[in-house]
């Protein structure tokens, strides 16, 4: 088969046999979707010939960019060796201790143990049942209710979604009625009129509110990313994390820190709670923690929630098939050698984060853009039609969808999210690379200004 028809085939079979997620398969039908058959570095080729520069990672778990052979070795020497064997039932396996063991060393010293899943979702799945058994243990059974943030994204099983605050998931299925949502630190969409830090104090009281209103006796925990990843890389005033930190401290509830995202670099510490500095007793990780070349997800359980659940309790009914897969694992020690060898926090927080994010703070400048945030290695900007009144430049987020697609068009990935832009680049781009991204971007904020009849520059 030539490449040609090689293609043209994929585009056939793709809509004919593959469901996508998140994806409009009646739009899809129709105007068919890029198919990436291969990448290097910080680029992805599709079978259009077109490379393009991935200024998301992947979906955020590419850090170290595509071309890492450490890694590819190490997962090809683990299905040599030994390919699979389960953590059930008092077994486990080389791998899966060793990584337990260096994830632990990187993480803040509270720490305890490591359980593993495949995916951030079954994490999150993971934290309601540790919760759970945990004031049960306490005899404290009353105490359900997980208190989580409008717009926050945890994943998509049941438990996962319903943790999350996206509408438009919550409207597609019967959510799980103990988890109760509080509004996220949106500065720029929900809190424009008042001061930033102001805005900032009143999010977080909305948790103390929340457990006033609800009952200290039965609110169990609170979940967050420090920094909202899939909701728009909001990044919240600097007064919010102090003060949640603050409720959680008062009050009796676990806080549980969504690391998916923010862990192993990605905000210029190894993990978010670092920037912001806060204590979770329960941290979900997944997507970097291999680089993405592995499945692989768990949750961190630190001293308070490991003490009570390791000392005869019984048998913790939950686990994966694939809990601790050793090829998995192996995959994610190779990584952690490689941000360790490598300092690749340091150097998100010293050299190329800093590097990109006052480069991306130069687009504040253009006619269509209202703000500009960032943290560590990702960054977000606000599309309005005027900068004074902050209206948007179409009904229906449509101008950041113009402005995603003349990016993609131009060979540069990011996302739409609202009328927000987003990108979270691989830690590995140089800075000519950096240059790169913020060029095409800015090309393609000009294609759109231009599209809703804005002068730019
Ligand atoms: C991606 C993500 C998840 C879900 O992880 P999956 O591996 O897709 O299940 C959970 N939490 C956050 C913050 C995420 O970004």
């Amino acid at each position: 088969m030539s490449s040609t028809s090689a293609r043209e085939n994929w585009q056939e079979l793709d809509k004919s046999s593959h469901f996508h997620p998140f994806t409009d398969l009646t739009e899809y039908a129709a105007k068919g979707g890029r198919v990436v058959n291969q990448a290097e570095h910080v680029y992805i080729h599709d079978a259009d010939g077109n490379r393009i520069l991935d200024g998301m990672s992947g979906l955020w778990c590419c850090n170290l960019g595509y071309t890492q052979p450490a890694i590819v070795e190490a997962v090809y020497e683990q299905l040599q060796t030994l390919p699979y064997y389960n953590s059930f039932f008092n077994c486990s396996n080389d791998k899966a201790i060793e990584l337990s063991a260096a994830l632990l060393k990187v993480m803040p010293a509270h720490f305890r143990k490591i359980f593993f899943t495949n995916s951030g979702s079954e994490a999150n799945d993971t934290n309601i049942r540790l919760v759970h058994r945990y004031f049960d243990l306490l005899e404290k059974p009353e105490k359900k209710i997980i208190i989580s943030r409008k717009n926050a994204y945890h994943g998509s099983t049941i438990a996962a979604a319903s943790l999350g605050g996206m509408k438009g998931m919550h409207e597609q299925f019967t959510r799980l009625p103990y988890v109760h949502h509080i509004q996220q630190p949106h500065w720029f969409d929900e809190g424009a009129d008042m001061p930033a830090d102001e805005f900032g104090r009143a999010a977080a009281r909305q948790l103390e509110q929340a457990i006033d209103e609800l009952g200290e006796d039965k609110v169990a925990a609170f979940i967050a990313e420090p920094v909202q990843g899939a909701g728009g890389v909001i990044v919240p005033p600097e007064t919010y994390w102090p003060a949640i930190k603050e409720i959680c401290e008062q009050r009796d509830l676990l806080l549980i820190s969504d690391e998916v995202i923010c862990g192993f670099g990605r905000t210029g510490s190894w993990f978010g709670c670092e920037t912001y500095g806060f204590k979770p007793d329960l941290m979900t990780f997944a997507k970097a923690v291999t680089n993405g070349f592995q499945p692989l997800g768990g949750v961190a359980i630190g001293d308070k929630v490991a003490s009570v659940l390791t000392s005869g309790g019984g048998e913790f009914a939950h686990g994966f098939t694939y809990s601790g897969h050793p090829a998995a694992c192996a995959a994610g020690l190779a990584t952690l050698d490689i941000l360790q060898q490598q300092n690749m926090v340091q150097h998100v927080s010293e050299s190329i984060g800093p590097y990109f994010r006052r480069r991306w703070s130069e687009l504040a400048e253009h006619p269509i853009v209202g703000q500009v945030r960032s943290q560590g290695m990702f960054a977000a900007l606000e599309l309005v039609q005027d900068k004074g009144s902050r209206e948007r430049l179409a009904p229906d987020s449509a101008g950041a969808i113009t402005c995603r697609d003349a990016a993609v068009a131009s060979g540069l990935m990011v996302r739409a999210v609202g009328d927000s832009m987003i990108s979270a680049p691989p830690f590995v781009c140089s800075a000519d690379e950096i240059d790169l991204l913020v060029g095409r971007l800015h090309q393609a904020l000009d294609k759109t200004a231009a599209a809703y009849g804005i002068k730019s520059p």
